[in-house]
């Protein structure tokens, strides 16, 4: 059970780069959407890419897949002078991180939670049960924060805000409040179910703080980028983080009564949100029951 456990557990951790081995990245492109003020969104294949051009060269929020780096140059430098001097990682998964080698062959000074940076250099073990394969140096973030951090750049004050141990243990989500914008990086997406990637870090509880960081930050009026999935307000993570409560109760009262993992998962605790949560799938419906569950279970 043990071995099987681990191997769910590997497959969560992994399902993204082995999604992107299968992946024909000649056939993505890059589509950029104006936010708010002077902050862009670029998406591709993977998760949101966030610019800020201007005068002091451009700040760059996460890369995507490696493969996708010229196409991404090629649109920031279509709204920008492509000068890229700064980038920050919100997490360490490959579809925000792959494409740092080449932004920093470029001499952007790359920024991430000290955590990220470790990971980096020693990351977790492969599907295959390989060691994993630490990242070039000139990938790794060369400037590492726990507490928040701003960055006076473009007309902007653009803060670093760590969230702890939500998605991964090296979370940051990144505000624009001149723009009125927030960046979640991938502890709140409006597509699918949550990903608690346990492996990397992650827990329930560090997720649902950060729903309320998001709650406390923004307004009304405040464009929130995901990770994944459309730009929302702050209602919809409202009503994420009623969604994940309610199917949290739901799994602990069936921990409760010593079910286990398969019968926990095969009593559906989402299946009343399956119709509202956009992008809904059973496999990420499984994989976050599944997480509820081992959290729980300790
Ligand atoms: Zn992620």
């Amino acid at each position: 059970m043990k071995a099987v456990l681990t191997a769910i557990a590997l497959a969560a951790a992994v399902g993204v780069g082995a999604q992107a081995q299968q992946q024909d990245f000649s056939k993505v492109e890059i589509k950029t959407t104006k936010v708010a003020g002077n902050v862009y969104m670029l998406e591709g294949s993977g998760g949101a890419i966030g610019v800020l051009p201007g005068p002091d060269g451009v700040f760059m929020v996460d890369t995507e897949f490696a493969p996708l780096g010229d196409k991404i140059v090629a649109a920031i430098k279509a709204i920008s002078d492509g000068r890229i001097r700064y980038l920050v990682n919100t997490h360490v998964h490959p579809d925000h991180i792959g494409g740092n080698e080449n932004i920093g062959r470029l001499g952007a000074t790359i920024f991430a939670r000290e955590a990220l940076r470790t990971r980096m250099l020693k990351p977790a073990a492969q599907a295959n049960g390989q060691p994993g394969v630490a990242a070039a140096a000139v990938a790794v973030p060369t400037v590492t924060y726990d507490a928040p951090l701003t960055f006076h750049v473009n007309g902007e004050d653009v803060r670093l805000i760590p969230v702890p141990l939500a998605h991964t243990d090296g979370d940051t989500m990144v505000y624009f409040p001149n723009a009125n914008v927030i960046m979640t990086g991938d502890f709140y997406r409006s597509i699918g179910y949550p990903n608690i990637d346990r492996a990397n870090g992650g827990t329930m509880n560090g997720m649902l703080a950060g729903f309320d960081a998001i709650a406390a930050l923004a307004r009304a009026d405040t464009r929130i980028v995901p990770g994944h999935g459309a730009v929302v307000d702050k209602t919809a993570v409202a009503a994420h983080k009623a969604m994940m409560l309610a199917v949290r109760d739901k799994v602990a009262a069936l921990v409760r009564q010593n079910k286990t993992q398969d019968e926990v998962i095969a009593a559906r605790p989402t299946a009343e949100f399956d119709a509202t949560v956009t992008g809904a799938t059973a496999a990420t419906a499984d994989r976050f029951v599944g997480q509820l569950y081992q959290e729980l279970k300790k």
